[in-house]
């Protein structure tokens, strides 16, 4: 069973994110970028896959300029076999992405995809569904556990206030949730390794596929500064305050 995982380059999520001072944007200038947190749980779904037997070859693919071919060697360094970097420029929103992701399965033709439920980047949480969509794959999103079983894969789903467990017919599309796995750390002869592994890279084109810009994004902006607090000397006085000044109690 070929397993493909896509894998998103985004900023580190160590780092503070800061915008751009005429707030057109978020400044990536000198900032740690990395594997979007969900997508590593991808990557680790997959590889345990492989060890377990399952499957048969885990290919890492990615949507970005040059720079996210280092992701792909992060996921080659991880245990995927091999990586395909489908070449674009700027941001790509989810619908161009999806299209893209789609114009690889058929050429790839995966029994599964596994996807993040959402990037923390854009927090779009939208990828995942628009390739189900246009592929009619079948999709289990915000999976926390997976048992492939012959021609079918069962996912629990974390849904508000318990969990949903579905069948699914392969081939299908999954997005990862937290609590799926936790993923390992690269060792060093892997990343050695990984340097080796065989990584393609296709332009849209090759994929019948022409990158159209659906969004504009207007303005980008942190969050108003939080106000220092203040030390009280009595509960009487934080009684007071709150009931005079902040007004949340009567
Ligand atoms: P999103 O819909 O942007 O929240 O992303 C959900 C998931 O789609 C991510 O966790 C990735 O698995 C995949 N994805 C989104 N953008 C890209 C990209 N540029 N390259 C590869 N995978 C992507």
């Amino acid at each position: 069973m070929k397993v493909l995982v896509a894998v998103k380059r985004v900023v580190d999520y160590n780092v503070k994110v800061r915008a751009k001072a005429d707030g057109s944007d978020v400044d990536l200038n000198n900032v740690k970028m990395a594997i979007n947190p969900f997508c590593e749980i991808a990557v680790e779904e997959a590889i345990r896959l492989r060890e377990a037997g399952v499957a048969t070859e885990v290919i890492a693919v990615s949507i970005g300029d040059k720079s996210c071919q280092e992701q792909i060697r992060t996921s080659l360094a991880l245990g995927a076999d091999r990586g395909i970097q489908v070449e674009t420029e700027g941001a790509v929103e989810p619908l161009v992405v999806a299209k893209l992701l789609k114009g690889v399965i058929e050429k790839e033709q995966p029994q599964l995809v596994i996807l993040g439920k959402q990037s923390i980047d854009g927090d779009n949480n939208q990828t995942g569904q628009m390739l189900g969509a246009l592929t009619n794959m079948p999709q289990g999103t915000f999976a926390s556990e997976l048992v492939v079983d012959g021609d079918k894969i069962t996912v629990t789903r974390e849904v508000d206030g318990g969990l949903q467990t579905l069948s699914l017919n392969l081939p299908a599309i999954v997005t990862t949730d937290l609590r799926l796995n936790e993923p390992r750390y690269a060792s060093l002869p892997n990343i050695m390794k990984a340097k080796k592994k065989q990584m393609d890279v296709y332009s849209p084109a090759d994929l019948g596929v022409e990158p159209k810009a659906h969004l504009t994004t207007l303005k980008v902006e942190p969050p108003p500064e939080r106000k220092a607090g203040i030390m009280v000397a009595s509960v009487e006085e934080l009684v007071d305050k709150l009931k005079n000044e902040a007004k949340v109690i009567s």
